[in-house]
């Protein structure tokens, strides 16, 4: 996956100050492969990895977070923005009704999206009418009608039998449309949904017809409704339906399949118009509001790498950071109270260990969290407590007596003492090599 993909490149990354083209490039190999696999279209993925590359370009180095990861929060930002940054909300008329029109290929899924944004928007208060405008297929009429029973939302539609001041309307769906909306008006429904035919493919007959029906109603939004699943397709049949409709924004239907939400990007990227809604199940409640940000991971398929970006960002303690790197240029030494200070930043991070644990990628990383426990801190904290301050600045005279005074003072035995100094060594070593190399660790304690 890419997280371990990625993992691997952050690994030979940590440690490292600067961003190198190199580094960018290791990494940005990474998010293409990936956007591919997600079914990102061509022309779409070099656009996006040109964006990132140039902007990573140009960064400055992040003391919280090592280079491969300040790639990865560049894609995550460029992605969510792609996507529409906040989740957008339908835009309600100032005189209802409000009039959504759906618009989409055949077996997008509109005539099911109408039912649950009929019941959904009941739910918080609106009273939905549903036009059943789709007289292409025998069936569609029926198939709304079934969904608006469902979601306990009434249906216009022309069907014969039932009479109607508005029955001259059957067969025509521009002036279904209409009449539709006139209808919703007489009967105080504040919002008007009104679905649309589809054919398997883009067809100038019934751009036209969807145009016309636009044209009669003026909607306060057109969505525009595709499949997950579409793939490559997505640019050309999103470029259609902006072309034909001028759709306000977009829904992407069937999440709930192995679709990794490529389209999303493609058609957000080639249109500029914002996804709103998600849809993931054949049931009426399987609907959702599209987060930018949870599609962005989902593209990625980066587990909960992006989690772990912001949470090392917010816990790391940007004046301990400060005071460190002062430290490394002034070839200070590395003391037991700095050891202890830098325990006391991981723990700040402790919530984070279970998350980690979960991450798809962070098999290497695991050994060590495992091994991390916060009581530990406690104890190391306990140690250097019981030393005196001589002790803390120049820990090479604890010696045996001193090393049996320590344990007993906090309650430790005295191998935990010696286990304690033997990895405080090997982290100053650590700490030396780095203040060397001019660079600061992405998280110090995690290396030792
Ligand atoms: P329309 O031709 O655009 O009106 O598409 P329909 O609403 O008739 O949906 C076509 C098929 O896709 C139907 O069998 C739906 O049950 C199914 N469908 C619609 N939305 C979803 C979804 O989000 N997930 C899944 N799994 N199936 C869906
Ligand atoms: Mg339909």
């Amino acid at each position: 996956s890419l997280s371990d993909r990625l993992t691997a490149t952050f690994k030979n990354l940590r440690g490292k100050g600067r961003l190198t083209e190199a580094d960018i490039d290791a990494t940005v190999r990474e998010i293409r492969r990936a956007l591919l696999d997600a079914d990102v279209a061509v022309p779409v993925v070099r656009a996006f990895t040109a964006a990132v590359k140039e902007r990573a370009l140009g960064l400055e180095v992040s003391q919280a977070l090592n280079p491969g990861q300040q790639v990865v929060k560049i894609v995550n930002e460029e992605l969510v923005g792609i996507l529409g940054g906040e989740t957008r909300r339908i835009r309600l008329a100032k005189n209802p009704p409000t009039v959504i029109m759906l618009a989409g290929l055949q077996g997008a899924g509109k005539t099911t999206l109408a039912g649950k944004l009929s019941k959904w928007l009941k739910g918080q208060g609106h009273s939905p009418l549903l036009v059943a405008c789709d007289l292409q297929r025998p069936n569609a009429v029926r198939q709304l009608q079934v969904n608006g029973e469902r979601a306990g939302v009434p249906v216009y539609a022309p069907h014969p039998g039932v009479s109607s001041e508005f029955e001259s309307a059957t067969g025509d769906p521009v002036a279904v449309a209409r009449q539709g909306v006139a209808e919703a008006r007489a009967r105080l429904h504040d919002v008007v949904i009104v679905d649309t035919a589809g054919r398997l493919g883009v067809d100038a007959e019934l751009m036209q017809q969807a145009a016309d029906i636009r044209a009669a109603i003026s909607p306060d939004e057109v969505l525009f409704v595709i499949d997950a699943m579409i793939g490559q397709d997505a640019v050309n049949t999103a470029l259609a339906f902006n072309e034909g409709v001028d759709f306000t924004g977009v829904v992407l239907t069937k999440l709930d399949g192995d679709a990794r939400g490529g389209a999303a990007l493609s058609v957000a990227s080639v249109t500029g118009k914002p996804v709103m809604f998600a849809s993931t199940g054949e049931g009426l409640n399987d609907f959702e509001l599209f987060h930018p940000d949870r599609m962005a991971s989902r593209i990625l398929d980066m587990g909960d790498i992006l989690t772990l970006i912001e949470q090392a960002e917010q816990s790391w303690d940007k004046d301990e950071a400060a005071r460190m790197a002062k430290k490394f240029a002034d070839q200070e030494e590395f003391t037991l109270e700095d050891f202890l200070a830098q325990m006391q930043q991981i723990r700040n991070m402790g919530s984070m260990k279970k998350m980690l644990m979960m991450m798809p990628g962070a098999a290497n990383m695991r050994e060590q969290l495992e091994n991390f426990d916060e009581r530990e801190i406690d104890r190391v904290e306990a140690i250097v407590r019981s030393m005196t301050p001589h002790e803390r600045l120049a820990p090479k005279i604890i010696n045996g007596s001193r090393r049996a005074r320590i344990a007993r003072g906090s309650g430790v035995h005295v191998s935990e003492v010696n286990g304690l100094l033997e990895r405080f060594t090997q982290a100053q070593k650590m700490m030396k090599k780095m203040a060397s190399g001019g660079g600061i660790p992405g998280m110090p304690g995690m290396a030792g």
